[in-house]
């Protein structure tokens, strides 16, 4: 058993170690908060021990009627992977706690790429070898690495050409925005996600334009490849659908956008309504002559949890990545 700790439970943090609860070869030996709140809360009423991550806050979960069973030190005591999901940057902060208690450390996108031995994704990335610690990249570097590697095998992509609509903040983000505009983010082109590609699939030449919109639900990708080759739509189709965690919407499901989409999945009894594949609508995948053109969402709250899974059993493990996938998607239901 691999004995898993995650370091803030917040959007990422509460769905990583539901993730991790659910793997037959993992242990989820508790989860850390910083203030006794609702989602401290419902870390206990899943039945997850609760640890406090600053030391001096304990009496605040004593005086709440929420038991702790530690600190974070404790925590990093008993695991042997601990799995940061604090916000960006913070992570950065923790780093030296983790190595002081030699817990090898899973970082999240928000971290610059050198907090890490190497960045992730479980499809895209190259041969990873003896490492203390990786960094699950981002959920657009995500979606773009999970769709970019299979054509880069499959053709050679001689040049990705991608804009970003990306959602303006996540449900509980109450105090982000806009509200009542579209606007470019960053202003500046091409924007930093292409190059936060090239940390996974280095030799693939990627520009990314990004832009926030005021809704919640997902990110949509417009993506342009210029492929090595000349296949067919129907061929292209074929590729992706082969893939586990691309999912292709097809065109009878009347999926039109986000809203349909998180529907589909609360109907089909998904927790959280969580999308873990990138969303491909398929009557948009289109090729002419090398040019590839579709549309992908991606939920950006979702699809790096079965990444973070898998970089675990990288770290603690030498089980291949194909056979951890397998267990991941097995064990969650990944596939659509
Ligand atoms: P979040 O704010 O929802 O959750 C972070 C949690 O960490 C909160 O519960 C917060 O109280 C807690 N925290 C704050 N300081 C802490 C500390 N010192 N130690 C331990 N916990 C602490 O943030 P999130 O959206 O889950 O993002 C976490 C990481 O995942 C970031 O690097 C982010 O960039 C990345 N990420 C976020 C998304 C997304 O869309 N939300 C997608 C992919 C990756």
């Amino acid at each position: 058993m691999i004995r898993v700790g995650v370091n803030g439970y917040g959007t990422i943090g509460k769905r990583v170690a539901d993730a991790v609860a659910v793997q037959a070869d993992m242990e989820l030996v508790g989860v850390t908060k910083t203030s006794p709140d609702y989602g401290a809360e419902a870390a206990l009423r899943r039945g997850y021990d609760l640890y406090v991550a600053i030391d001096d806050r304990a009496d605040e979960f004593e005086d709440a009627g929420l038991g702790i069973a530690g600190t974070l030190d404790d925590l990093l005591d008993a695991v042997d992977v601990i799995v940061d999901c604090a916000p960006g940057g913070v992570g950065e902060r923790n780093r030296p706690t983790y190595e002081a208690h030699d817990t090898p450390a899973i970082y999240q996108g928000g971290e610059d790429a050198a907090i890490a031995d190497a960045s992730f994704n479980a499809r895209a990335s190259g041969e990873i070898g003896d490492v203390g610690s990786l960094r699950v990249v981002s959920c657009n570097t995500t979606g773009l690495s999970r769709l970019l590697a299979p054509l880069d095998e499959a053709y050679g992509v001689e040049k990705a050409r991608v804009t970003l609509v990306r959602r303006g903040g996540d449900p509980s983000e109450t105090d982000r925005g806009p509200i009542n505009d579209v606007v470019p983010d960053p202003a500046t082109v091409p924007s930093h996600h292409g190059p936060d590609v090239n940390t996974i699939l280095p030799d693939v030449d990627v520009d990314t334009a990004a832009l926030k919109a005021p809704v919640t639900g997902m990110h949509t990708h417009s993506v342009n490849v210029t492929l090595g080759g000349e296949p067919t739509t129907d061929e292209v189709r074929e590729l992706l659908r082969d893939e586990t965690r691309l999912f292709l919407i097809p065109e009878r499901a009347g999926i039109d956008g986000a809203g349909t989409l998180k529907d589909y999945a609360a109907d089909i009894g998904r927790d959280r309504g969580d999308l873990w594949e990138n969303c491909v609508w398929e009557e948009s995948i289109s090729v002419e002559g090398k040019d590839l053109y579709l549309f992908q969402n991606v939920h950006q709250e979702a699809d790096v949890v079965p990444e973070n899974v898998d970089a675990v059993r990288t770290l603690a493990t030498d089980i291949s990545r194909e056979e951890s996938t397998a267990r991941t998607n097995e064990a969650l239901g990944v596939g659509l």
